[in-house]
């Protein structure tokens, strides 16, 4: 018996999410850096999701979870809350799909952001963040219009549809010894260690959180889903308040520890994306290789992945991170 929320995904449904997700995401490159290999005495492979479609991985577990919905909740359509990139997968996924998309955003949502969700076709339905419940006016607009809400990581369609980037890093480098993950809700790393665990049984795997938001830190040592204020930090893709119950069950179960980088650590590593790789990536996409570089995990001789989970940057923001720092 088991009272979590829903059945835990395996390393099967990864690969049926692959076969769905075939000829519609991006099979994203797998980049070296002689420069930084040198630097840290190791071999490291970036698998970009940068480059995916909407810009970051999160495209491959909303069209997985939309791919498997009924006629009937087809017709009716999805609904989700985000002012980040699910919003953006699952508007971009709907369009593809051909259903109807209602996406719950905050109305201070910056406005790119606003106008890239309408524009792909999606209805924003705006709410204050200060006097209103997001919660509350999902249920209710789901209940009337009879749409089905897809969470952006607690949900097991989600959970694998985002292992399948890792299971193509690993396809195509299987003898990986040591991975880094971005971490917020915990969708990414749950689906990238029913890969690894498969796949490449070797490799340690290891979840990388805000300095500021360690709630996933918190929760692995203290054995319980611990919940923390919203965290300040650049890394707004990670500013979750908690795990789910089936992301930290699968984490908890296969992950080599979760470790934490700095913003200045953060800021570091965007700089060395732009000048030395020529990539914008998103704060959040680069946890990843901040902790590789400052968390004290011995890679010396060893093939290291690099997971860039996203692209997507305000250029007025990251320019200044970029020239000024913090
Ligand atoms: C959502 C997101 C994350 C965190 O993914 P979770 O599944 O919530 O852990 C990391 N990086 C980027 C760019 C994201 O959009």
């Amino acid at each position: 018996m088991s009272d979590l929320s829903a059945p835990l995904p395996t390393y099967a449904d990864v690969q049926s999410a692959a076969t769905r997700l075939a000829g519609v995401a991006h099979r994203t490159p797998v980049l070296t850096s002689s420069t930084i290999d040198g630097v840290l005495g190791a071999r490291l492979y970036f698998k970009c999701e940068n480059y995916q479609r909407m810009g970051a991985f999160k495209f491959r577990g909303a069209y997985n979870a939309l791919s498997q919905f009924t006629p009937a909740q087809r017709a009716a359509g999805v609904l989700a809350y985000s002012s980040g990139n699910h919003a953006q997968a699952i508007a971009l996924s709907a369009r593809l799909l051909g259903m109807p998309a209602v996406i719950v955003m905050p109305s201070d949502a910056p406005s790119a952001k606003l106008a890239a969700t309408r524009g792909y076709g999606a209805e924003v339905v705006l709410y204050d963040r200060f006097t209103e419940d997001r919660e509350a006016i999902s249920r209710d607009l789901a209940c009337e219009r009879g749409l089905t809400l897809i969470p952006p990581y607690n949900h097991p369609h989600v959970m694998a549809g985002q292992g399948t980037a890792v299971a193509e890093l690993l396809e195509e480098v299987p003898d990986l010894d040591v991975l880094f993950v971005p971490l917020g809700g915990g969708g990414l790393l749950s689906g990238s260690l029913l890969a690894a665990k498969a796949l490449a049984p070797q490799c340690e795997v290891y979840g990388v959180e805000p300095d500021a938001g360690n709630d996933f830190q918190q929760s692995l040592r203290s054995g319980k889903i611990v919940k923390i204020e919203t965290p300040k930090t650049i890394a707004d893709g990670a500013q979750t308040q908690a795990a789910g119950d089936l992301t930290f069950a699968v984490v908890r179960e296969h992950v080599t520890d979760i470790l934490t980088a700095t913003d200045a650590q953060i800021v570091d590593a965007l700089r060395f994306y732009a000048e030395r790789m020529k990539m914008v990536v998103e704060p959040t996409g680069a946890l990843s290789l901040a902790a590789a570089q400052n968390a004290g995990i011995n890679i010396k001789g060893k093939k290291v992945g690099i997971f860039i989970s996203g692209g997507n940057v305000d250029i007025a923001k990251y320019g200044e991170l970029l020239s000024r720092g913090l």
